[in-house]
């Protein structure tokens, strides 16, 4: 039993727990936890770090109905195999304290408000995909390619709070993707945007949306969707006012279905641009767009972050939303819209860049920058990409 987690003495010379970037160098992997480690996004986690360079998932957690059980007991709903050293691991409460410093959150939002931010008080780093602290004015609502400087919450979120841990968060899934493009089209000061999204099944859960009403249908309400699309959207590309988020005035109107697709969110934009922008500039500004995570070579970072498709029929999510790794946002169909000036079709892997996948790239850049007193160094530079 590790009891409290402690601030260990081992953090690599010269890092600055306040965002230096820091070269670290070779060393065995970081232990890293996982509540909500048997539900749908608990699952995608389970898969990323099995073969992750950097983290070694070690700790798993869910509810009383898992809690005592060995990990390969419960049911496994992934195609990929489940690895046999995971699957001897066992299932824990939500203890906090017991688990290792960096800790992951899939958890059901009916219960992660208050966990996650217990852990955060007892020294643990928490990474979460819940929704229940995203717009906590202290904690980042992070895409690491767009937003990176709001880690600078963290210091007021641990004054404010009186926390050792942190808590940071990762977005809805569809809003990622919204984030991303419009993030790609700052340069044109993105003004009104208008969204309908198609989202998978997978995005409800397991076992989710009940096969009579899923099957051959459209349903055209999803519970807060909309307004977590209009609202954290302004959030993470707001601008950092000493240690506060002012939210950008791009103005968004959502409207949210699901569809039956397994995986993969489909979303309609049409936007509107301040600034005059030719379709060359618009495709342009897609393919070269990239970040912090791409700079630092993180494991997880897409050499791409956003792929653009030519062809008419693409993206589709049975041919597309798989593709290099399923953390690249794929855009296509970028024509002109006779109401806002532009209008295009995005496609994200809700499960991947939308979950599991946006929360491991997340706790990649809080190593990378030396936040944490991780008691490992990992080798940055030789998983940087030219
Ligand atoms: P899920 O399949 O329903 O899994 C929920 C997890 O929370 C399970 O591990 C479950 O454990 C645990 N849990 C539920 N009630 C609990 C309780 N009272 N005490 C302790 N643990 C409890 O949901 P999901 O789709 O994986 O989503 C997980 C989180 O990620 C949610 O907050 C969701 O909003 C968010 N999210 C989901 C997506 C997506 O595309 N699915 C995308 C972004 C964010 P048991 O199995 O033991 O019940």
């Amino acid at each position: 039993m590790r009891g409290d987690c402690g601030r260990d003495a081992s953090v690599a010379a010269g890092a600055s727990r306040r965002g230096g970037i820091v070269p670290l160098r070779a060393g065995p992997k970081i232990e890293v936890g996982l509540l909500g480690a048997t539900g749908a996004v608990g699952q995608h986690f389970v898969r990323l770090l099995a073969e992750h360079p950097w983290f070694r998932l070690t700790w798993l957690a869910a509810s009383d109905r898992s809690a005592g059980r060995r990990y390969g007991e419960l049911p496994w709903r992934l195609p990929a195999p489940l690895s046999d050293e995971i699957g001897t691991l066992p299932v824990h409460a939500l203890d906090a304290g017991n688990a290792p410093e960096l800790v992951f959150s899939a958890l059901d939002a009916c219960v992660a408000g208050e966990c996650e931010a217990e852990f955060a008080a007892r020294g643990h780093w928490v990474v979460s995909n819940a929704r229940n602290h995203r717009m906590d004015p202290c904690v980042p609502l992070l895409i690491p390619e767009v937003n990176p400087e709001h880690l600078a919450l963290i210091e007021r979120q641990q004054e404010e709070n009186g926390w050792r841990g942190a808590l940071v968060t990762n977005p809805n899934c569809s809003t990622v993707f919204l984030a991303l493009a419009l993030a790609a089209l700052r340069p044109f000061f993105p003004r009104r945007v208008a969204v309908t999204t198609l989202q998978a099944l997978s995005g409800a859960g397991y076992p989710g949306v009940a096969s009579h009403d899923a099957t051959a249908n459209v349903i055209p309400f999803i519970e807060g969707e909309e307004e977590k699309l209009e609202r954290e959207t302004q959030k993470i590309l707001g601008s950092l006012d000493g240690s506060e988020i002012a939210p950008h005035g791009v103005v968004i109107s959502a409207q949210t279905t699901r569809v039956p697709v397994l995986d993969g969110h489909t979303e309609a934009v049409s936007v509107e641009l301040a600034e005059a922008a030719s379709r060359e500039d618009i495709l342009a500004a897609f393919a070269g767009f990239s970040g912090e995570p791409q700079e630092l070579g993180l494991p997880s970072a897409p050499t791409q972050p956003i792929v653009t498709h030519e062809r008419s029929d693409r993206p589709q999510a049975r041919l597309d939303v798989e593709s290099r790794g399923g953390m690249a946002l794929h855009v296509g169909r970028l024509r002109p819209c006779p109401v806002l000036g532009w209008k295009f079709i995005l496609l994200g892997h809700n499960m991947v860049r939308g979950a599991a996948g946006a929360a491991v790239l997340n706790a990649e850049l809080l190593v990378a920058r030396a936040l944490m007193n991780c008691p490992r160094e990992v080798d940055i530079a030789a998983n940087a990409r030219s």
